[in-house]
Order: structure tokens, then C-alpha cells, then sequence
């Protein structure tokens, strides 16, 4: 019985720790857990990466409160996606997120960016101060990746961070997927 009690604790615990306490979803922790036991065996990963645009500027006009109530809608737009198409969402850290999903075919990959995008400014959240768009809107980036056993998890996020920040460069409320000539510019 306490044993019982004591495992039940230990899962919960567990589920805490994997989970974003704002928004519900899965947090870093998860995610680098999970790639590392997935990729124990090859598989084609596709990862996305996104950040709020202008969200500092968000904060200082509308409140930190309400910039909270965003990454909560912005959160629950990213888990419909990834209910619709198989995929995992994250919550990264502060207003940064990440998408990941397997077996996605570059026609797929790009489609998916391309709806994240789209759903977010058709959300219509009102930014004011925003440089890209009168309503809240994400830049994002991603990296498709064959065959990828677990190389190292923070090589990966930095592919699709690089692609994320040509992204922001070009204008942000846009996508870019990963190239290795990204690369030469950081
Ligand atoms: P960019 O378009 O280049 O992404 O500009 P930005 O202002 O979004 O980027 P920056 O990194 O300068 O600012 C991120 C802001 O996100 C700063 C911080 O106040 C806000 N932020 C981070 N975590 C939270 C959070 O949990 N809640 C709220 N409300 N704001 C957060
Ligand atoms: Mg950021
Ligand atoms: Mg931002």
C-alpha cells in the first residue's frame, strides 16, 4: 500500500516536472528526455522553433499579466496544431516554443510552419506596439533532420534557432527553414 502510494507520488512528480506550469505543455525537460530515448534507434525529426515577436514591447504596454494570457492562447493555438498533426509542442522557455514531429515530408514540414504562422495572427490579439503586424504574430524556424540518431540536443535547437533568427532578420511574422549556410552568419 505505501509502496503503491509512493509510485503514484513518483508519477505525479514526474508529470510535474515535464509539464509548463503556465501554459500546460510539455516543458525542455521533456523534450530533451524524449528526443533521447526516441533517438536511440534513426529517425527523421523535423523540429520548429518559435518566439512571439515584439512580445518585450507587448509587456510593457499591456502588462506582464496579460502578456501571460497570450502565451496561454499562443500555447493552446501550437497543441491544437500538434493534436492535428501528430506532433509534440513545448513550451521552451519564456515566450519561446517548440514543435516536433516525425516522418514529416518537406511539402509537410513547410505547410506546418506556414499554418502556425498564419493561425497566430488570425487569432487577432492586439499588439499595438508591434513592429510586424497590429496583432500578436510569431517568427519561426525549423530544421529538418534524416536519419538523426541522438546527436546532441542542444546542436539541434540551435540549428532551428538559427533559422528562427533569419527569420526575426527578415521581417519577422515569417518562417525559414534550416540551411547550413545559416550557419556562416552567426
Ligand atoms: P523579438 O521580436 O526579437 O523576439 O523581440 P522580443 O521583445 O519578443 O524579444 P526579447 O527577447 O527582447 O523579449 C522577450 C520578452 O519576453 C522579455 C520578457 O519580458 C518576456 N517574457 C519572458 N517570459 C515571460 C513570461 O513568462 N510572461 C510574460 N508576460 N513575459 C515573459
Ligand atoms: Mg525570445
Ligand atoms: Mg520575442
Amino acid at each position: 500500500k505505501q509502496n503503491q502510494l509512493l509510485e503514484q507520488l513518483n508519477d505525479e512528480l514526474l508529470q510535474l516536472a515535464n509539464k509548463d506550469a503556465l501554459t500546460n505543455l510539455a516543458n525542455r525537460h521533456y523534450l530533451q528526455r524524449f528526443l533521447k530515448e526516441k533517438l536511440q534507434t534513426p529517425q527523421h525529426v523535423t523540429i520548429f522553433m518559435l518566439d512571439i515577436d515584439s512580445f518585450k514591447l507587448y509587456n510593457d504596454y499591456y502588462g506582464h499579466l496579460q502578456g501571460d494570457e497570450v502565451l496561454v492562447r499562443v500555447a493552446s493555438i501550437l497543441q491544437q496544431v500538434a493534436l492535428e498533426h501528430h506532433l509534440i509542442a513545448v513550451r521552451l522557455g519564456g515566450e519561446e516554443f517548440a514543435l516536433f514531429g516525425f516522418d514529416l515530408s518537406n511539402d509537410a514540414a513547410t505547410h506546418i510552419a506556414e499554418i502556425i504562422c498564419t493561425q497566430v495572427e488570425a487569432a487577432k490579439i492586439p499588439h499595438e506596439k508591434s513592429t510586424a503586424s497590429s496583432f500578436v504574430t510569431v517568427s519561426l524556424g525549423y530544421v529538418q533532420l534524416e536519419q538523426m540518431t541522438f546527436v546532441n540536443f542542444t546542436n539541434v535547437l540551435e540549428m532551428a534557432d538559427q533559422a528562427l533568427y533569419a527569420a526575426k532578420n527578415n521581417g519577422r511574422n515569417q518562417f525559414q527553414q534550416y540551411t547550413p549556410e545559416l550557419s556562416v552568419h552567426v
